[in-house]
Order: structure tokens, then C-alpha cells, then sequence
């Protein structure tokens, strides 16, 4: 493909895609098909000689269209956004475009730069503490991590050098083996399971945090654990809080269990994976109140701020912390800059060395939607959920199970959970409209995620009627099978 051909692919792409998005609301939102449908349907080896674009787009629409989960469609009510946005997916385009991989400040000045100052915005807009941003020459600054998992992976394997450094300092004999095993991490039992998997990676013991009725992680209940391992030998190192979990959305108490982590010398991230982009509203911005105790915080703007993934931004209070523990300096990366106050390498700030231009996305949507835009954009979504909580509560047969503050409603019908299991496999099999379930204290609950950048009042009204369609005659079944057996 010369560059001409690419011009008129490109324009017939972009039509593609917006097509695509326009007319989403009519294609079955969970695909109709089984395990395996793709492999007898391409050839089992790569070609041999190249092939037309023709025909590789038309198997787009024979071979995966057919198998693509609509996470744009209104109907998406699923796991947590992916809230993509036209000026993002075109900052994409401009990043591949432009094929840049800005591992240091010299592999490309502008990504190193647009990603220090985009981070430095975002953290003004969420009301940051100056130590994190990076424009006050303090300490702190803050990176574009893949996802919220590599964000928490990183304070964890930082905190945990960090405290092998300080025991040595003043036991210099103990070996880091030694430190490492005694190592042990905290997290809320209803955190995401990326910080069971950092703890694993990290190979440092991990407890869960039992967590309040309103499944917060409350401080005396991390103080007693804290006193408990101390009193067995064990080095207390890192908590991970959690705003905005991902079965319900609840909110550690960060404002009082940040002091106790800062008097045990605990490292505390907050993974706000979803939640956090919503404090850029002032009425949201209180549930952050304590972010100030926090050694990192990481957010994903390609949850709930209309940039598409992958984009999770994360802010550390002590940059030398994270650089420090994964500092590699081969003579093929070194550059005349290096060391430089206003220079960023960012591959020192991550697991991988080549990064992709992500912050054009962040600078497209801030300076396309403006802070006004966004915030609209988040309150829409709180209202919608609102909306389908009062449907909810309307309705005798069903019952709310958490309290709603952003847009997850988790919701069930009364009743056992294999009702309730029933009801959730009669929605994924008409494929009308796509839910998850958790468990919320043991028991099976759906959850309903206002997710679509196009959902509007009478996506969440038929949402509701055919949930509520299904339900009723789950129920009827129900009763004639109760009348015949009795
Ligand atoms: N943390 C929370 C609270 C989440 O809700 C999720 C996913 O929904 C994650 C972490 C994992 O996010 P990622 O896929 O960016 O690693």
C-alpha cells in the first residue's frame, strides 16, 4: 500500500468506524457465537503471497464482526467503560501515524514532554496535592501506565525495595531474601484482583481487609491487622486502598487509614481505576479527601473520561521511589539531556522500555471537551444510573444491593441466587443487553454499568423492560413449577 492508496483506505476506514459507531445500537451487543467459531473460518497458516485489501476487509465483516462484544453500543452495560471518543480514537491514529516510541525524553522530546504536562492537567482537574505534579520541580510527577494492574504492580514493587533499603539500613546483615519472605502487603477483600497478582508477581504475602457494611476498608480494622503481623515478625509494606471497587463501586475510608500507613512507614497506592476520573466533579472530589496520605494514586482515564484504552495514569508523590528500583542505564539509551530537571525518561518509570504516544489522546479529548464537557459527560452517567436505581426500587421483586454513587447500580431479584443466575443467562443468551455479575457477601448480584458515550434515557427504559420481561416469566415458571410439585 503506497501513500496514495493508504489516503483512500484511510478516509474509507474512518467512515468504517464512524458508521460503525452510528449504527452500533442495532447490532446484537453480545456476539452469537460458540468457542472456537474463528479457526475454520481463516485459513490455518498466514499467506503466501499478499493478498488484496478488498478481501481482508471483507473478511472483517465475515469473520470478525460476527465475534466482536459491542463495548461501545448503548446496550453495554458490562464490567467498567471502555468510554472512547471520536478526538481519541483520532489521537490514535495520529500516534500510530507518526510510529514514535518515546522510551526517553531523546527517543522523542514531544511524547516525553505532552505526557509530563497532560499528567500535570489531569492532576489540576482532579485537585491533586502539588507534591504529585511535576510542573512545582518537587518530587513527584506522574506517568501513563498501560493499565490500572501494571499501576499498582509498580507501587508495589517500588514499596517493596524501598523497604527492603530501609531494614537493611539499619540491620545491614539481613539478607533481601530474608526481608522479602517477612514482607507483607494489604488490600480491601473487595479490591480487584490485579493486586492479588502484583502480590504474586512481587512473591510478598498479601491479607485481605475485611470491609465495613458499606464495604469500605475502615482504619481500626487495618490497625489491628497491622499490630497482629508486626507481633509475628512480619514487615507491614503496602495497602492497597481502592476507590470506587470494581463489584460495587464502594470507597475506602483513605482519609483515616492514610495516617496509620504513614506512621507504620506503609506504602499507600489508591487504585481510583474508575471512580477517580469522576473527581474531577467538585461534588465527587470529597470521596479523595486523604489522597494527600498516599505515596501513589492511578486512575484510568479510559474508564470514564472518553479516551479508549489503553491509558491509566499514575501519579507518585516520589518519583525517585519508583525510577530508582527499576533504573536500567545501557550505553544505547544514554542521551546528553539525561538528569536534567525538566527531562522525563519515562522508561524508567514502568515495566516496558518502548511506549506509545498516549498522551495526544489525553491532550485531543481535555482540549476537545473542555473540563465542562467531561464533567457533563460523568454526570449524565450518575444520572442514568440513578435513573435505572429508581426503575429498580419501583419494582417489588427486586432489590438494590449497594449504595449508588457513580454508574453501577448492583441490583437482584428477591430471591435465591440461582434465580438470580437464571435471569443473568436469559439476558446474555437474547444478547439484547450485556451485564456481569458479582458477589457481594456471598451472594450472586448483577451489575448494571452506565457505559456508553451514546446512552441515552430510553436505552436504560428498554434495558429495564427487558430485564424485567425476562424476570417475569423466570417467575411465573417458578410459580407453576411450585404449584404442580406442591
Ligand atoms: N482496579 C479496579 C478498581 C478496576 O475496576 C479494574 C477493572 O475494572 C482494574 C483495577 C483493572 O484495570 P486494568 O484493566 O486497567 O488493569
Amino acid at each position: 500500500m503506497d501513500a496514495a492508496e493508504f489516503r483512500r483506505r484511510g478516509k474509507e476506514m474512518v467512515d468504517f468506524v464512524a458508521d460503525y459507531q452510528e449504527n452500533i445500537e442495532h447490532r446484537r451487543v453480545y456476539p452469537d457465537v460458540e468457542p472456537g467459531y474463528l479457526r475454520s473460518m481463516i485459513p490455518s497458516e498466514a499467506p503466501l503471497e499478499p493478498e488484496s485489501y478488498e478481501d481482508v476487509l471483507r473478511d472483517v465483516d465475515r469473520v470478525i464482526m460476527p465475534g466482536v462484544t459491542h463495548w461501545l453500543s448503548p446496550h453495554f452495560y458490562a464490567y467498567y467503560a471502555n468510554s472512547t471518543s471520536f478526538p481519541s480514537i483520532l489521537a490514535d491514529l495520529l500516534s500510530s501515524g507518526i510510529g514514535t516510541i518515546g522510551f526517553t525524553w531523546a527517543a522523542n522530546p514531544a511524547c516525553s514532554e505532552l505526557e509530563t504536562v497532560m499528567l500535570d492537567w489531569l492532576g489540576k482537574m482532579l485537585q491533586l496535592p502539588e507534591d504529585f505534579l511535576s510542573e512545582t520541580q518537587g518530587q513527584g510527577g506522574g506517568v501513563i501506565q498501560g493499565t490500572a494492574s501494571e499501576a499498582t504492580l509498580m507501587a508495589l514493587l517500588s514499596a517493596r525495595l524501598k523497604t527492603v533499603k530501609c531494614v537493611q539500613e539499619s540491620d545491614p546483615q539481613r539478607s533481601e531474601a530474608d526481608i522479602i519472605s517477612k514482607l507483607i502487603a494489604y488490600t480491601s477483600e473487595e479490591a480487584h484482583s490485579s493486586v492479588e497478582k502484583a502480590s504474586i508477581i512481587g512473591g510478598v504475602v498479601i491479607r485481605m481487609v475485611p470491609t465495613d457494611e458499606h464495604f469500605s476498608v475502615r482504619a481500626e480494622t487495618l490497625e489491628k491487622m497491622v499490630a497482629e503481623d508486626k507481633a509475628t515478625g512480619f514487615i507491614p509494606f503496602f495497602f492497597c486502598a481502592t476507590l470506587g471497587t470494581t463489584p460495587c463501586c464502594a470507597f475506602d475510608k483513605i482519609d483515616e487509614l492514610g495516617p496509620i500507613c504513614n506512621a507504620e512507614n506503609i506504602w499507600m497506592h489508591i487504585d481510583a481505576a474508575y471512580a477517580g476520573c469522576a473527581f474531577i466533579c467538585p461534588e465527587f472530589r470529597p470521596l479523595l479527601n486523604g489522597v494527600e496520605f498516599a505515596d501513589s494514586f492511578s486512575v484510568n482515564p479510559n474508564k470514564f473520561l472518553l479516551v479508549g484504552f489503553d491509558c491509566s495514569a499514575m501519579w507518585v508523590k516520589k518519583s525517585a521511589d519508583l525510577t530508582r528500583a527499576f533504573q536500567m542505564d545501557p550505553e544505547y539509551l544514554k542521551h546528553e539531556h539525561q538528569g536534567s530537571g525538566l527531562v522525563k525518561d519515562y522508561m524508567h518509570w514502568g515495566i516496558p522500555m518502548a511506549r506509545r504516544f498516549r498522551s495526544l489522546k489525553l491532550w485531543f479529548v481535555f482540549r476537545m471537551y473542555g473540563l465542562r464537557g467531561l464533567q457533563a459527560f460523568i454526570r449524565k452517567h450518575v444520572e442514568l444510573a440513578k435513573t435505572f436505581e429508581n426503575l429498580v426500587r419501583g419494582d417489588n421483586n427486586f432489590e438494590i444491593c449497594a449504595e449508588v454513587v457513580m454508574g453501577l447500580v448492583c441490583f437482584r431479584l428477591k430471591g435465591s441466587d440461582e434465580l438470580n443466575k437464571a435471569l443473568l443467562k436469559q439476558i446474555t443468551r437474547t444478547g439484547k443487553i450485556y451485564l456481569v455479575p458479582c458477589k457481594l457477601r456471598g451472594r450472586f448480584v448483577l451489575r448494571f454499568v452506565v457505559c456508553g458515550r451514546t446512552t441515552e434515557l430510553r436505552h436504560i427504559q428498554e434495558a429495564w423492560k427487558h430485564i424485567t420481561e425476562l424476570s417475569s416469566e423466570l417467575l411465573q415458571n417458578l410459580f407453576d413449577h411450585e404449584g404442580k410439585e406442591n
